[in-house]
């Protein structure tokens, strides 16, 4: 039997009595200090003399920061699947991740009976605990719609999954008969035996069962872990019994029992303190420093599970994927998986997701990805619209975890944000210091993907756009080298990345000048919108003629349900002057019949709070213009757009005032004449409609914000880059990514007759 090359991990098997209750708590906190990595408990639920384990288990993981809690094993017919996956997942979210699911079958049938549990026989435990594990799984797994199970022992008819644990939750099973072995090599994440009930079959044979099982179903035996209780360990004076000797004694037999016989877990009764020291702090590190050495010798790495090489995808070598990428690595049939596979609103199903922390990671990452024949998307904050940060088969570079905001200097306002940063959480950060820094209209957006871009927010006539105060930024380029431009250094390329950014490369970090601001006072107007061109016309010419501090986006939605159309502003007054707020905000009321309206003082970081969470996808159609002025005829037409059900959606951003003073050529994005910023959102099966009522609007717009636009045919590239900005881009490209290896988010291609695939 080999070594497996799992994680190896050492924790306690611990008494939960109930004549000392805090005993248990104290073994645990011991047992982490001592540098242990798990503290599990028996479950007995029909022994007066214990604390519930599961209540236990809840109090030890919030009184540890670090250790993980596991049952050992948990008593099944005492505890409904149902709720036991639900209390097991609500431990492991609680916990950040550190519950792992000990199952048995239930030994004690007389006293299980005694405490109002089935009347089963040992066979028909056994199978109560295969519907277990499948009931489960299930609820564990939100990808998919209600749970129905029609089992012998278990029914349930359309009960909603979840909650999703906070990662993959073990279940390892207490297993020492033949069929139980059986079920382990054919189900179970790992087996959990105790030394001492090891005899017929014995340890080997009963390793053996497992491996076949393993294979009969399909899998591999290293995706079960082998894990040993041991109930009576003794560290002194050496009988030669198994871990009774001195700890020379425990480290050869535990190195033995990994190297030879695949093991990677010991728990230890006993419930002493002293003994779990001396384990943790010196038994446990030679071992491991053992086994480290022997498995660099054998080349043995951590095993891949057969349910996520089953999943790999054509087109991607997984196995040359480089070796600090490994542990960075989310594949369909990993947990992580659902998590990842998404964006705001495209559904993806990428072959490879890669969540690097370095720009070095970064660039191997971007090396490895450019050798594999799939598309390639780069992630931020997920949020893209225009960009397609999620594909199908292909890999996704994410960086999520590259989320560092840092102010480098307070007084001139220099930060430096991770380009995985969220905005709120920008805002929030730099709030703490009086800064802010205008981004959009919604938190959860991306620092990577709207500060390539735009960056069209609510300081937006006061302060300009988010790229306007980009001085500088870390690139990792097409050939994998790791740039710094600033405008000493390749200042092209800070020219190109300032409205062009996805085409150029990944940018790791940002480095922006932030202005000081306090607290600001934030509108919502809700208009009768049944004139929704007087309304649009209106409002317009009231945002151009109001202070710079006021920059206003309204919603313009048609009526239904009984409700006629209406239009909402949102508007920030960037400042904390009620007088001059108040004033601004009023006369922003005439636009239209006011049928509410409230303002509030908010630190700006409020503006753009959001509540997070995983993306789901989805499919999106908007078509996105800029508008110099909202004359009668657009209003019109805009409004009529809206009218003939095109559209479930108008939103229009005011832009104009301290974004018109940047000269047009001073970065890629070149719109600086303009003072708005039009979207019409509608449904996929309504696209030809919108895009016939959006083509009436198109002559009278005046370019366009690329990353509210869905559809990326080449024809929409001069809106976005009107000459001469559309050739000197090519000419970059041409220069940093000739074989156009970015090319998700409105990609200009080296040349002029290069096409993009339109949505
Ligand atoms: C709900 C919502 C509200 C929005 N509101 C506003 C708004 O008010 N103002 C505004 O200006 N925009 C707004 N946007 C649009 C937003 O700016 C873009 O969708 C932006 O691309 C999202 O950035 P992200 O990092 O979250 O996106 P991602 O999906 O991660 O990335 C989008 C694309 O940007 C490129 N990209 C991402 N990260 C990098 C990087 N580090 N280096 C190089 N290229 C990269 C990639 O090509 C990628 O495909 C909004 C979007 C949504 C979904």
């Amino acid at each position: 039997m080999p070594d497996y090359g799992h994680e190896l991990m050492f924790g306690t098997f611990t008494t939960p009595s109930a004549k000392d209750p805090q005993h248990a708590v104290a073994i645990a906190q011991a047992a982490e200090a001592a540098g242990l990595d798990a503290v599990t408990i028996q479950d007995h639920p029909y022994n007066s003399d214990f604390l519930d384990t599961y209540t236990l288990l809840t109090w030890i993981a919030a009184k540890t920061s670090r250790i993980r809690v596991a049952a050992n094993v948990t008593n099944l017919p005492l505890r409904p699947p149902v709720v036991l996956a639900k209390a097991a997942a609500s431990i492991d979210l609680l916990s950040g991740g550190r519950f792992e699911m000990g199952l048995g079958a239930g030994g004690f049938g007389d006293a299980i009976k005694a405490a109002g549990g089935p009347d089963l026989t040992a066979g028909q435990r056994v199978d109560a605990l295969q519907e277990a594990i499948e009931v489960m799984r299930s609820i564990w797994d939100t990808s998919r719609a209600g749970l129905k199970h029609e089992g012998e022992h278990y029914k349930i008819n359309g009960l909603r999954r979840g909650p999703r644990p906070a990662h993959e939750i073990g279940i390892w099973l207490g297993a020492y008969k033949p069929r139980m072995l059986g079920i382990t090599g054919a189900k179970a994440d790992g087996w959990l035996p105790s030394w001492e009930y090891l005899k017929t079959p014995t340890l080997a044979e009963s390793n053996a069962m497992i491996d076949e099982a393993a294979i009969a179903a399909g899998r591999q035996p290293s995706d079960i872990k082998r894990l040993l209780n041991i109930g009576r360990p003794a560290i002194g004076a050496s009988d030669g019994a198994f871990l009774q000797g001195p700890a020379s004694q425990w480290v050869e037999q535990l190195s033995e029992l990994i190297l030879e016989h695949g093991f990677s877990g010991f728990f230890f009764g006993g419930d002493d303190a002293d003994l779990l020291r001396v384990v943790g702090e010196e038994i446990a590190p030679e071992v491991r420093s053992i086994v480290s050495k022997a498995r660099a010798g054998a080349g043995t790495a951590a095993p891949r599970r057969s349910a996520v090489l089953s999943k790999r995808m054509e087109g991607i070598d997984y196995d040359a994927l480089p070796q600090a990428l490994t542990d960075r690595a989310i594949e369909p049939g990993d947990f992580r998986y659902e998590g990842v596979r998404h964006s705001y609103v495209w559904s993806g199903r990428p072959g490879l997701v890669i969540k690097p922390e370095t720009a070095e990671e970064v660039s191997a990452a971007v090396l490895y990805a450019r050798a594999q024949a799939v598309p390639l998307s780069v992630r931020s904050g997920g949020h893209g619209i225009s960009g397609r940060s999620t594909n199908r088969g292909g890999i996704v570079i994410d960086l999520g975890a590259m989320n560092g905001i840092e102010v480098l200097d307070a007084q001139t306002g220099l930060v430096r944000l991770g380009a995985g940063a969220r905005w709120s959480e920008v805002a929030a950060k730099l709030g703490e210091h009086g800064l802010a820094m205008s981004s959009g209209d919604y938190g959860g957006v991306g620092v990577g993907g709207l500060a390539t871009a735009g960056g069209l927010g609510y300081l937006a006539r006061k302060f300009g756009l988010t790229i306007d105060h980009v001085v500088a930024a870390e690139i990792v380029l097409a050939d994998g080298r790791i740039v710094r431009v600033d405008k000493d250094n390749e200042p092209d390329l800070l020219w190109a990345i300032r409205g062009a950014g996805g085409n150029f490369g990944v940018v790791t970090a940002f480095e922006l000048e932030a202005y000081r601001l306090g607290d600001v006072i934030q509108a919502v107007q809700v208009f009768d919108g049944t004139d929704m061109a007087s309304v649009l016309e209106r409002w317009g010419t009231l945002v151009e003629a109001s202070p710079r501090e006021l920059t206003s986006f309204l919603m313009a939605v048609p009526g239904n349900s009984g409700q006629g159309p209406m239009a909402q502003a949102i508007s920030v007054y960037a400042g904390a002057d009620r007088d001059a707020a108040a004033e601004a905000i009023n006369a922003l009321g005439e636009a239209g019949p006011i049928l509410d309206q409230r303002a509030y003082l908010t630190p700006y970081a409020g503006v753009v709070a959001h509540p997070g969470g995983e993306h789901r996808g989805g499919s999106a159609v908007i078509r996105s213009g800029l508008v110099d002025h909202f004359t009668p005829e657009i209003a019109a037409r805009a409004s009529g757009l809206l009218a003939s059900g095109a559209a479930n959606l108008l939103q229009i951003r005011s832009v104009g005032g301290a974004v018109n003073d940047i000269a047009a050529d001073a970065m890629a994005y070149p719109h600086r004449t303009q003072n708005f910023s039009m979207i019409a959102a509608g449904s996929r099966g309504q696209s030809d409609l919108l895009d016939a009522q959006w083509g009436e609007l198109r002559p009278l717009l005046n370019g366009m914000y690329l990353n509210f636009e869905t559809d990326t045919h080449p024809d929409r590239l001069l809106e976005a880059f009107p000459e001469p900005a559309l050739s000197r881009l090519r000419t970059l490209k041409r220069r940093y990514d000739p074989d156009n290896v970015f090319n998700m988010n409105f990609a200009i291609g080296t040349e002029a007759d290069e096409v993009q695939a339109a949505e």
